[in-house]
């Protein structure tokens, strides 16, 4: 059992990033008090427990909510770190974005590290924000070179990008309470489009529909000419626990180990996993998808006009300064789409 272990709380603890938190914390040995809104949905909790069956760290599940300020109390009690990772990550499907993603993000933002100021022992707090809190459309990119972690998303609102919105309010909230406290000091990871493995089959993350869809053939007739920075779920997780356990950590960090287009996402797919799958083999032109678009998903034509042919570009040094060593893209997607196939989820073909 390694010596230096310590008790870290991770909220949304179910979700598809805090699967492989979890499992890196227990794995080198940690106690873990981890909460989900239903410690007793199984689908939610099996895999968590699987893990920690077999690792050398300690899990206590705990009940909790974002939208309940009191719940975060009894699993926070005697942490040292504290991980917030819950937060809907829902592109559709909603009527109210405000009830949906900002009002859950930012009060559960403020509830938990209310919580955290309530907790003596707590000293380091890591929370999972966004690249979406770093820019807003792509044509931020006008002028610049890449953004950086200096850059902030002041474009989105509640209308347009409600759930970047979501984002950057709760980042935003979360430095103002910790700038009004001493004990506790804040470390941010700011995901790209996160790709890869998923331990869970529960989660709704948007990360996990984007790849089911290229897989079924919902994009085969084209994709839109549209960028992510992309990034692995594994090196997701070990930034939570550089950002945790390294004293010197300290402010924003841009996790994306490339930018990807679309086009090239389905690419890199085919190569591996040949032509019998529908993965989409052209751009559609950006007056189509400005004329379709709207009809097709859930995005806006202010979204097209300020997003689709925009290229993006990231500066991760101070990530890989922080101890992150990225993977390639190709390898990621490989291990995520095999991981589709063994699910069921696509048709092995
Ligand atoms: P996920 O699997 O959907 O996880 C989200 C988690 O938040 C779930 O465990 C969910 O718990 C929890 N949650 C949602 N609403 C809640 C509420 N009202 N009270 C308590 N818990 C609630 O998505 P993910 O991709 O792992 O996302 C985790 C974090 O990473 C989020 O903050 C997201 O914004 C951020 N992020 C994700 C990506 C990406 O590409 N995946 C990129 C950048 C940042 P339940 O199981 O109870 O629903």
């Amino acid at each position: 059992m390694p010596t230096n272990t310590q008790t870290v709380m991770v909220t949304g603890a179910s979700g598809y990033i805090a699967g492989w938190i979890v499992k890196y914390l227990l794995e080198a040995g940690h106690t873990v008090h981890a909460t989900v809104r239903n410690p007793d949905k199984a689908k939610s909790v099996d895999h968590l427990k699987r893990i920690a069956d077999s690792a050398p760290g300690t899990l206590k599940l705990f009940k909790a909510d974002l939208l309940d300020a009191d719940s975060f109390d009894a699993p926070m009690a005697g942490c040292d770190i504290l991980m917030h990772t819950a937060s809907p990550f829902v592109l559709d499907g909603f009527t109210d974005a405000n009830e949906a993603l900002v009002r859950p993000a930012v009060e559960g933002t403020r509830n938990v590290l209310n919580a955290a100021n309530r907790c003596e022992s707590l000293k380091r707090v890591v929370l999972t924000s966004s690249v979406a809190s770093v820019y807003g459309d792509a044509i931020e990119m006008k002028g610049k070179k890449a953004f950086t972690e200096a850059d902030w998303n002041t474009t989105s609102s509640v209308d347009h990008n409600p759930y970047q919105y979501s984002k950057v309010a709760a980042e935003r909230e979360a430095w103002k309470i910790h700038d009004d406290q001493s004990r506790w000091d804040l470390v941010t990871i700011n995901p790209g489009m996160v790709y890869g493995p998923s331990l869970t089959n529960a989660s709704n993350s948007a990360s996990i529909g984007t790849l089911l869809d290229m897989g079924r053939g919902k994009l085969k007739t084209g994709v839109p000419d549209l960028e992510y920075g992309m990034v692995d779920v594994r090196e997701v997780a070990q930034a939570h626990l550089l950002g945790a356990f390294n004293p010197e950590a300290e402010g924003r960090y841009i996790l994306v180990s490339q930018s990807v287009s679309m086009l090239h996402i389905a690419g890199m797919l085919r190569k591996q996993f040949g032509r019998r799958y529908p993965f989409p083999m052209m751009k559609v032109p950006k007056p189509v998808v400005w004329a379709v678009g709207p009809f097709m998903g859930p995005v806006t034509r202010k979204f097209i006009s300020r997003n689709v042919g925009y290229p993006l570009r990231f500066d991760n040094s101070r990530s890989q300064a922080l101890g992150v060593t990225y993977r390639p893209a190709a390898d990621t997607l490989k291990d995520h789409f095999e991981q589709v196939l063994d699910d069921g989820l696509v048709r092995r073909r």
